[in-house]
């Protein structure tokens, strides 16, 4: 069964962890971050790997307080649909040819507002969106049929 999101070694070994190499990682007001990430991160704005990216290719932040924005990468909520980042490999090659019919596409929705409506709260996803608006990036809008 197609699932949204890549597992692990997809990310590592195929991808390369694409996402944390030219990272723009923003946070939102408020948001309580690592040490790790603030030691890592700032003030070297503007550096294309994240400090927090391990060896391995992982994110070394495992307490819970990475930023909001890196879990809930590569889908992120727009109104009752989501925008997928094309940046994503993952998204490009597997998830959208993969979605040949309505019910898969309808299934993936499901499942993504179900994890990003878990991680963040209503406010903080159209903060998101609102600075995707003025950033790079392509996205797919992905409608559908959520009941
Ligand atoms: S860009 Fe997508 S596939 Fe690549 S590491 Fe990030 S989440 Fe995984
Ligand atoms: S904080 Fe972690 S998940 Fe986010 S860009 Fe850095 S290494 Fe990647």
């Amino acid at each position: 069964m197609l699932a949204p999101y890549p597992d692990v070694s997809y990310c590592t070994q195929i991808c390369r962890s694409r996402c944390c190499r030219v990272a723009d990682v923003w946070t939102l007001p408020g948001e309580e971050l690592s040490y790790e990430f603030w030691s890592a991160n700032y003030p070297r704005l503007g550096k294309d790997t994240c400090g927090c990216l391990d060896a391995q290719g992982l994110c070394s932040i495992h307490d819970g307080r990475r930023p909001l924005i890196c879990r809930i990468y590569p889908y992120f909520k727009f109104e009752d649909a989501v925008l997928a980042s094309l940046s994503c490999q993952y998204v490009r090659e597997v998830v959208l040819p993969g979605i040949t019919t309505h019910a898969v596409r309808d299934r993936l929705l499901r499942e993504i507002l179900e994890y990003i409506e878990c991680e963040c709260l209503e406010e903080q996803a159209r903060l998101i969106e609102q600075n995707l608006r003025v950033r790079k990036g392509l996205f797919l809008l992905i409608r559908g049929n959520r009941d």
